[in-house]
């Protein structure tokens, strides 16, 4: 194992039954307050590919993707839930366990032909990271790449993304 991913799973706390019974919660707040481990973090992310914008995805992907994007000297965009973006967007829904989500992105987010990497903290299931590849692709913009800290292999989550580079810093 390199000397990154025992830094970030030493930094990666589960907490069980968060946000309801049988789920164990990967908590990344003790990883966010080390900043040698953010800083190898946002250096390794920055590092993957070369690219116009970053997208971040709300809330915790914003923690990663501002500094990433400032890292590798490109634009940051925010793709939020539904009602949070100000000026016109796209909206993309998705299935939930219980129900379903919408995730908004302003439609002038993006020059045409933007290449674009994708950032959050985990990836679970696979579906708001899909939704996310599918927003941006609608709006213009080309996806190089999803980077994820920590991938929960379990759930399969990159199957959803076949066909899109998926990079992810720990898989569990
Ligand atoms: P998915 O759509 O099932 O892949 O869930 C991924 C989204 O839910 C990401 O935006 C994550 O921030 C969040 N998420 C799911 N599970 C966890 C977790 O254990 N820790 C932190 N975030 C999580």
């Amino acid at each position: 194992m390199s000397e990154l991913s025992t830094m970030i799973l030493d930094r990666i706390r589960d907490v069980p039954d968060y946000p309801k019974p049988g789920i164990v919660f990967k908590d990344i707040t003790p990883l966010l307050a080390d900043p040698v481990t953010m800083a190898a973090v946002v250096d390794a992310l920055a590092g993957i590919q070369q690219v116009d914008k970053i997208v971040g995805i709300e809330a915790r992907g914003f923690i990663l993707a501002a500094p990433v994007a400032y890292r590798a000297a490109a634009g940051f965009v925010p793709v939020r839930k539904k009602g949070k973006l100000p000026a016109a967007t796209l909206e993309e829904s998705y299935d939930l366990e219980y129900g379903s989500a919408t995730i908004e992105v302003h439609r002038d987010a993006f020059t045409p032909g933007d290449r674009v990497l994708i950032v959050d903290d985990v990836l679970a299931t696979g579906g708001t990271a899909k939704a996310t590849v599918e927003l941006v692709e609608r709006a213009g913009a080309e996806v190089v790449g999803v980077a994820v800290l920590m991938e929960l292999a379990f759930l399969n989550g990159r199957d959803r993304l076949a066909g899109v580079g998926l990079h992810s810093l720990v898989i569990v």
